[in-house]
Order: structure tokens, then C-alpha cells, then sequence
């Protein structure tokens, strides 16, 4: 789950690090009261969005002006201005595909005088099984690219799990961002607030593109991007929280309702699979006979009816599907269960695709039999090969 820059930069101020003070305001109403709070004489005015690259990014609609999604603001009117221009608009940056997305907050915050624009990061290596910081001097641009046209410019060091964050990573880091003097301290303090923040809330990423050096030589954290691990929100509700599912895929919103593992992909064949190994080895089978999956969804070991229907009304929503294949291996789930799960959901939403099964397993003579008796126009298959090329065949025609 991902969370706004302005959730994070809070967050992170619980934690003790240097963040700009700034107010959340969903109307330009809002944005000149925020904009009173603070002190002036420069403000800059954030689209909230769930992507990257908004200072650089455009808006589709000509009334919000030439400049992308962060603008310095010299009066409260103009962070009036700023703020009635983005909301509402769709701002599309490198990150978020030609469709973009709609400013529905903005992020009214004190500006900052910027001296060095740095990047720091600390993300779960799972190659090294460590908490990994990446630092780069060159910050506030695109890291992939720098990754890639300069990569003695990143430096990445691991903090050892027994023995946890310490001052000695923190210096590392200073380093490697050439700092001085105090911001060293600064920067052993940061890291370790960092740290505690991402392994207490079970973070999954935390960005800071950019980090700076201010004019008066001191760090603070000018951008930030969080992101946590889904499987420990359970624990974090003050974290779920924050989730802002307007920023999500609405299919993906209704699969986490029934518990569904759905993930959205741009193919043509839907997908319903249990086990996560056997949904992952049926994209595999689509993609050998030439197609590609319109999604990964994994129905879990012990489905009810309600959520295989669920599933598949979640598969046939999306205008994409050409073609469904179910892959079933009735282990602790029933075949009958999956066969009557989908004849529920037919009859609910119709089928205007083809679609193959695939069952074994537990009860699988009863499954067959269920479906073959529903008068479905269901296309039987016997093992994972065949079904895959029944299925590709039936879309490709
Ligand atoms: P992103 O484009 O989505 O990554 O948004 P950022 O929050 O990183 O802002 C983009 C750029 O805007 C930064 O790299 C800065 O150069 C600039 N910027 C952001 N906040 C301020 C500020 O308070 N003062 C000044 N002078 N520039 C800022
Ligand atoms: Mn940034």
C-alpha cells in the first residue's frame, strides 16, 4: 500500500526528522487558508498523487497552466491560484502512463532555500535478506536513470539485522552524500529515524528524492514517497488508515474485499487460479502459446462460492478479457464449489467470452459433472497444456 507525499512527511515528523511544516487542502479555499499558517514568504503548492515526477509532469487541461504539479507560490493568492488550477486537473508524469491522474488534494507547504538536492533511500534488499539505505549525491531527478548512466554514483549499504541501525551506517551515508561538518550528525540522526520509522511500521520503501541541504546548511526532507508491505497492515491500523483508494485500481479494491490476491495485467485472457505457484505457472502456459494474462488472481486454498462468484464477476468487469480460463487444483478446495461458483457468477453477469476449465483434484468427477449439466457453453479441459491452447485458441480464433 502506498501513502500520499503529505502522509508520509507526517509520519516521518512523528519520527523526529526534518520536515517543512505544510497543510492538506482540497479546495482553493483551503489551500489560502493553509497558506496563512505559514509563515511565507514562499510557498510551494503539491499535487497529492500516487506517482512520481510531478515537478516535471504536464496537465491535460489547458486552464491549469504550462508548469507541471509543484509550483513556488509568492503570495497566498497565488497558492490560491496554483491550488484552483491543479485540483481537479489530470497531471500525467513519467509515472503515471498517458491516462494520468486526478489532483484531488494538494499539499500547501512552507519553501525551502535549496543548496544540494540528494537522494536517500531505504528499501528490503531481498537479494542480501537486509534493510538496505541508497544514497546518491545527485538527487531530485530521475534515480533509475542515474542507476543506470552513472552507477558509481549510487551507493547502497546494508544494516545488519542482529545488530540493527547504527552510528557507523549513519557516517557511511554521510559520505557518500559528501556532507560536512554538522550535517554529518544530522545525517546519523535521519538515518536512524529512518530506520526505526520503516522497520516499526513495516515500510516496504521509503524514498526521499529530494534530500537537501539548505541554504543554511541543514537537511530536510523536501519529497517523500512510503510505501508498506500489505501482509503487516493488519497491525498498522493507524497505517490503513491512510489508504486513499481513489489512488487504486477498482478491480484490485474489490479482490481485497473478498480476500482475493488480483493483480491487473494488460493481456486478454483472464485468469482464475488457486495457489499462487499454479496462477504464476498459468500466466506462464498463456504467454508459451502466444497470448498474455489480464491478470494474476489467486482464489486462495479454501474458496466459498461467494468468493469464487466475486472473482469471476472481478474477471469479466474488465473490457479487456477475451477469454477466461479457470485452472483449478481441488486440494482443500472442493471442484463442485469452483463449479458452482461459476455458474452462480454466469448467471449473475452473463458470459460474453469463452471460457475453458480446468479441474482437478478433489471432486473433480462431481465439478465436471455440475458444469456439464448447467448448459454453459463451457469448454472442458483436461490437464494445463490443453487448456491453455483451448483458451488461446477460442480468443485468437
Ligand atoms: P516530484 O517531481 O514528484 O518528485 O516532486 P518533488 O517534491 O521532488 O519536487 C520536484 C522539485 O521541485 C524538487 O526537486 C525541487 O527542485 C522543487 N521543489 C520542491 N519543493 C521546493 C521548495 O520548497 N523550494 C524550492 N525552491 N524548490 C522546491
Ligand atoms: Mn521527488
Amino acid at each position: 500500500m502506498n501513502i500520499h507525499e503529505y502522509q508520509a512527511k507526517a509520519l516521518l515528523k512523528s519520527y523526529g526528522a526534518p520536515v517543512a511544516d505544510g497543510h492538506v487542502a482540497l479546495t482553493p479555499k483551503e489551500a489560502e487558508e493553509a497558506a496563512k499558517m505559514l509563515p511565507g514568504p514562499v510557498w510551494v503548492v503539491k499535487s497529492q498523487i500516487h506517482a512520481g515526477g510531478r515537478g516535471k509532469g504536464r496537465f491535460k487541461e489547458a486552464g491549469a497552466g504550462e508548469a507541471g504539479g509543484v509550483r513556488l507560490a509568492r503570495s497566498v493568492a497565488e497558492v490560491r491560484e496554483h491550488a484552483a488550477a491543479m485540483l481537479g486537473a489530470t497531471l500525467v508524469t513519467a509515472q503515471t502512463g498517458p491516462a494520468g491522474k486526478q489532483v484531488q488534494r494538494i499539499y500547501v507547504e512552507d519553501g525551502a532555500k535549496i543548496a544540494r538536492e540528494l537522494y536517500l533511500s531505504c528499501l528490503v534488499d531481498r537479494a542480501a535478506s537486509r534493510i538496505a539505505f541508497v544514497a546518491s549525491t545527485e538527487g531530485g531527478m530521475d534515480i533509475e536513470k542515474v542507476a543506470h548512466d552513472t552507477p558509481e554514483k549510487i551507493h547502497t549499504i546494508h544494516v545488519d539485522p542482529a545488530a540493527g541501525y547504527s552510528a557507523y551506517v549513519g557516517r557511511k551515508l554521510a559520505y557518500a552524500l559528501k556532507l560536512e561538518g554538522d550535517q554529518v550528525k544530522q545525517c546519523v540522526a535521519l538515518a536512524g529515524r529512518i530506520y526505526k520509522a520503516f522497520t516499526e511500521k513495516d515500510m516496504a520503501l521509503l524514498e526521499i528524492n529530494p534530500l537537501i541541504v539548505t541554504e543554511d546548511g541543514d537537511l530536510a526532507v523536501l519529497d517523500a514517497k512510503v510505501g508498506f508491505d500489505d501482509n503487516a497492515l493488519y497491525r498498522h491500523p493507524d497505517i490503513a488508515g491512510l489508504r486513499d483508494l481513489t489512488e487504486e485500481d477498482p478491480k484490485e479494491i474489490e479482490a481485497s474485499k473478498y480476500d482475493l490476491s488480483y493483480i491487473a495485467l494488460d493481456g486478454d485472457i483472464g485468469c482464475m487460479v488457486n495457489g499462487a505457484g499454479l496462477a504464476m505457472s498459468t500466466m506462464d502456459i498463456i504467454k508459451l502459446y502466444g497470448a498474455e494474462p489480464a491478470n494474476f488472481l489467486d482464489v486462495g486454498g479454501g474458496a466459498t462460492k461467494e468468493k469464487v462468484t466475486a472473482a469471476f464477476k472481478i474477471i469479466t468487469a474488465d473490457p479487456n478479457v477475451k477469454g477466461i480460463l479457470v485452472n483449478i487444483f481441488g486440494g482443500i478446495m472442493r471442484c463442485d464449489v469452483i463449479a458452482e461458483g461459476v455458474i452462480a457468477a454466469v448467471k449473475e453477469v452473463g458470459l460474453q467470452v469463452p471460457l475453458v476449465v480446468r479441474l482437478e483434484g478433489t471432486n473433480v468427477e462431481k465439478g465436471k459433472a455440475i458444469l456439464a449439466d448447467s448448459g454453459l457453453d463451457v469448454i472442458p479441459a483436461d490437464d494445463l497444456d490443453d487448456a491453455a491452447q483451448k483458451i488461446v485458441k477460442a480468443v485468437k480464433g
